[in-house]
């Protein structure tokens, strides 16, 4: 299809008054961001590195694996499970090839589990979409789309391991028989989101392995958070923020939109609609909320607030103190010198800016009792957690705008706990999605590992924790499993299989059911070897029964589904009607009196640190790590940064000055000199391949626990003297980077695949056991430089402004004075264009067409042609800039 290319003009000269602007780049107008310009509307392939010509990204083929697979190239067994899941192999009519089905499931989530309408062609699983009929919808983020692929990574783990190294199934049924008949001592350690099975389950194994607990990590929940809030309002309890009743938000490093979820970011979003979804109605600006965000690295949610002030980590509780002190809460220890002027200074120009923000911001707050909120990060002390608990008592958020909930995870252990029980008679049980022996910082957990008698892993991948147990089983993909969960709310939702495992992986609740099936078995009756009928040992059971029984997890969920609690009357009608729907009617946690809970005892012992700190993130594309593998995601750039592939040090420009890296910044790509013309201004061939060029400063971090290397990015709205590190990259490399684990490509049992190898740097080695804030011992620059991926600059438009843009002053244009009305008057005519670009053509209004235009003369085509060409709004007011998009986008194309 030919598409008109526009021939822009130059950008205009800053006489305009207004300039928005993107990157370092576009600010300086550096030789490189002028490079880049230029070539973004090639019309040949003449302005394509040699290096992009051969391979245009990282490595295409990277990305093609689990993509062909999924497309369904490489996968031509793909099988469905026959249990209640249509029964392909039976050809049912209504199955058409190529015509899709949809199925209800969810996928559980530590932070409330996302209900999914999963679309499937003959069986085979392709794209997830929020379920819109559920009671409880949220959306569905960008990991949650792109999860899909990770069912058809052709490095899943598909082998079990023992010590590293491939062994049989029939190997580890033996150590697992011994321990069922032992009733050995377990440790078992899952994910945090709420199973109502699992949780069921936990007692039964409790009692049949006397001594056994159950424990609950993730790598990326704070446990500040959960221990405050435990002491507060009682184990196990989740707060939850009701986005739609909010009127007032403000936020302590809380990226609720982004990686730190609190509740439903689409309620939030039909709160900045202005008072309803059809955009024919009159905008209400009293029925938008409102949004006070004061942060450390720019966040989703920091592009959304209506106020933003930058802090360090270190600085955010005394914050806090200091909106809890306007408000008359009592914080022991913190008088209103807590932070000194300079300090305030610091963070908004002067001592006098930082009083009159706090206090505009009280006051709102304070105007806004009962509908307004305060939310603190989830990986932040729990000092600023007690604060907001009682800032938000006091401007009666609880019970009306936030809600305490009572949830099915009351009687699990921590990581902690685990570290400080566990011992060498027991046997440590790894079911979790997290990956410990990566990203567990400090020695604790290794030395623990190492000391149990046995430590048993099921995991999707091969990474880190899967080569440093005993044992490894593969694990089966949440699309592959039957399961149940719950929603952060609380609404009983079902995890129904699409597709049979594909590498014949287990589920987590096969193997718990199974240990207490085997702990019953009659082992003596083995014995009866060379009987007539002797009894053999029982096997593994993976996806379905022997026979035509149930997979042991889809009677272990009907039988939760069927309890008294559940309120339903076990039949199938009720069941299949639940697995068509994908939740229970009727089924939220109980809430709690937050109002009559504990006092949070607000105190403020933390003092701003003058040191360089470290503030530790999770990754929007890799999270805790366990995505590293995902081709989508890693192609998919950082929502704020634009960086994708890696990790990088975030610093603001003024550390950046300090420490000495600006510069570096600034001159990614020198001007093109050329014999006879000396330096050009565009370079004619800019070399930004990837790879190539655009190659970053670098820097050595010490802190007291460890050391690493790292590219600096210089990233705007950074809080000063502070460096932001993603979390989760740098699990295996070839090519002996600083701190990261050998691997090689070639190797099936590496801990990363081909998409993951080389990726990024692994950050965890500076932590120590401090959590998600530390100290930096020095940071200083060094030779080295690496190349980044970054695609801030993309799409630069070429002299169109990204909005479009006046002045409320007169400005020169053309040699002439324009007034404010006359330029609002001009972007009216022009429609949605600046005013210095082409007269908009619209592509619904086709000027050829006899039905807009009856004047023969006039019916000149300005579409080059007749075919359907799209068009696509995004309401930028709503949009969040998530990515999910991006990610569905190339779920449904199969990009
Ligand atoms: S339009 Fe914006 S908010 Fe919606 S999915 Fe895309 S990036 Fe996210």
């Amino acid at each position: 299809m030919s598409k008109r290319v526009f021939h822009h003009p130059e950008a205009p000269s800053d006489d305009s008054g207004v300039s928005s602007w993107r990157s370092v780049g576009e600010l300086e107008r550096t030789a490189s961001f002028r490079a880049h310009v230029e070539r973004e509307f090639p019309e040949g392939s003449g302005h394509l590195s040699e290096e992009d010509q051969k391979a245009t990204r990282r490595s295409f083929m990277k990305l093609m694996g689990a993509s062909s697979a999924l497309s369904g190239l490489t996968l031509v067994s793909c099988r469905r499970p026959e249990s209640y899941i249509v029964p392909y192999k039976k050809a049912p009519e209504w199955v058409i090839p190529g015509k899709p089905l949809y199925y209800a499931s969810t996928r559980p989530r530590a932070e409330g589990s996302v209900p999914l309408v999963v679309t499937t062609y003959e069986g085979r699983p392709t794209t997830l979409a929020p379920n819109g009929g559920h009671n409880d919808g949220c959306g569905a983020d960008a990991l949650t789309q792109a999860s899909v692929l990770n069912l058809y990574d052709p490095k899943r783990s598909r082998n079990f391991l023992r010590k590293g190294k491939k062994a049989s199934q029939r190997e580890f049924e033996r150590v697992l028989g011994s321990l069922a008949r032992e009733g050995s001592k377990l440790a078992v350690i899952v994910g945090e989101d709420d199973s109502p099975t699992r949780n069921r389950l936990k007692g039964e194994i409790e009692k049949a392995y006397p001594g056994s607990k159950f424990y609950s990590y993730e790598a990326l929940c704070g446990e500040a958070r959960r221990t405050v809030e435990g002491q507060v309002f009682g184990q196990g309890t989740q707060t939850v923020v009701d986005f739609s009743r909010a009127e007032r938000i403000l936020s302590l490093d809380c990226d609720f939109l982004g990686i730190d979820a609190t509740g439903s970011a689409s309620d939030f979003s039909r709160k900045r609609q202005g008072g309803g979804e059809d955009y024919r109605e009159d905008v209400a600006a009293d029925a938008m909320n409102r949004l006070y965000m004061v942060e450390s690295a720019f966040s989703l949610t920091g592009g959304m607030a209506d106020h933003r002030m930058r802090a360090k980590p270190s600085q955010m509780a005394a914050v806090a103190a200091q909106v809890a002190t306007e408000l008359g809460v009592k914080v022991e220890g913190y008088d209103s010198a807590g932070l000194s002027s300079e300090e305030k200074a610091e963070l908004l120009g002067s001592a006098e800016n930082f009083d009159s923000w706090i206090q505009e911001c009280v006051a709102d707050l304070r105007a806004h009792e009962g509908n307004a909120v305060v939310l603190a990060g989830s990986r932040h002390g729990e000092e600023l957690q007690r604060i907001v608990i009682a800032i938000n008592r006091k401007i009666g958020s609880y019970g009306n705008s936030m809600v305490v909930y009572e949830t099915g995870r009351a009687d699990y252990g921590t990581i902690a706990d685990f570290e400080a029980e566990v011992d060498g008679e027991t046997t440590v049980l790894l079911l979790g999605p997290s990956n410990p022996l990566f990203d567990r910082p400090g020695e604790q957990f290794k030395r623990k590992l190492k000391r149990a008698k046995l430590s048993i892993h099921l995991g999707v991948r091969t990474d880190a924790t899967a080569l440093g147990c005993d044992w490894h089983i593969p694990a089966a993909h949440y699309l592959e499993s039957w399961g149940d969960t719950r929603t952060a709310t609380g609404t009983y939702s079902l995890i129904q299989p699409m597709i049979l495992p594909l590498y014949g992986g287990f589920s987590e609740l096969e193997i718990l059911s199974q240990l207490l099936s085997w702990r019953e078995f009659d082992w003596e009756s083995l014995s009866s070897e060379g009987a007539e009928d002797p009894v053999v040992a029982p096997t593994l059971i993976a996806g379905e029964g022997m026979g035509k029984e149930p997979s042991p997890a889809l009677a272990e969920v009907r039988k939760t589904f069927s309890l008294p609690e559940n309120a339903n009357d076990d039949g199938d009608v009720a069941w299949k009607e639940a697995l068509k729907n994908g939740y229970l009617q009727s089924s939220s946690y109980q809430s709690v009196d937050a109002d009559g809970a504990e006092d949070s005892a607000p105190r403020l012992s933390v003092t701003s640190r003058k040191s360089i700190e470290i503030n530790f993130l999770p990754d929007a594309s890799v999270w805790d790590g366990r995505y590293i593998d995902n081709g989508w995601l890693q192609e998919a750039p950082d929502p704020i940064s634009k960086l994708s592939w890696d990790n990088a040090a975030l610093v603001s420009p003024k550390t950046a000055k300090k420490l000495g890296v600006y510069e570096s910044v600034e001159q990614l790509e020198p001007e093109t000199n050329i014999p006879l013309l000396g330096k050009v201004k565009n370079a004619p061939q800019p070399s930004i391949g990837e790879g190539k060029g655009a190659r970053a400063p670098m820097v050595l971090i010490k802190t007291g626990a460890g050391r690493m290397e790292i590219p600096v990015l210089v990233a705007f709205g950074h809080a000063d003297d502070c460096i932001s590190i993603a979390l989760g990259y740098g699990q295996g490399a070839s090519d002996g980077r600083d701190g990261v684990p050998f691997a090689r490509e070639d190797d099936p049992l590496a801990p990363v695949s081909a998409v993951g190898l080389n990726t990024g740097f692994n950050a965890n080695q500076l932590r120590g056991d401090s959590g998600f804030i530390c100290e930096a011992v020095s940071v200083k620059k060094i030779e080295e430089r690496y190349p980044v991926a970054l695609v801030q600059e993309h799409n630069a438009m070429n002299g169109r402004a990204l909005a479009r843009e006046i002045s409320t002053n007169d400005v020169e244009h053309h040699g002439h004075k324009v007034s404010f009305e006359e330029q609002v008057a001009k972007v009216r005519e022009q429609g949605p264009v600046d005013s210095h670009a082409p007269e908009n053509v619209s592509l619904y209004k086709r000027k050829g067409s006899t039905t807009w235009e009856s004047d023969k003369d006039k019916q000149d085509d300005l579409i080059g042609d007749k075919i359907h060409q799209w068009g696509m709004t995004i309401d930028l007011n709503t949009c969040v800039g998530c990515n999910a998009c991006l990610i569905a986008c190339q779920a449904e194309n199969n990009i």
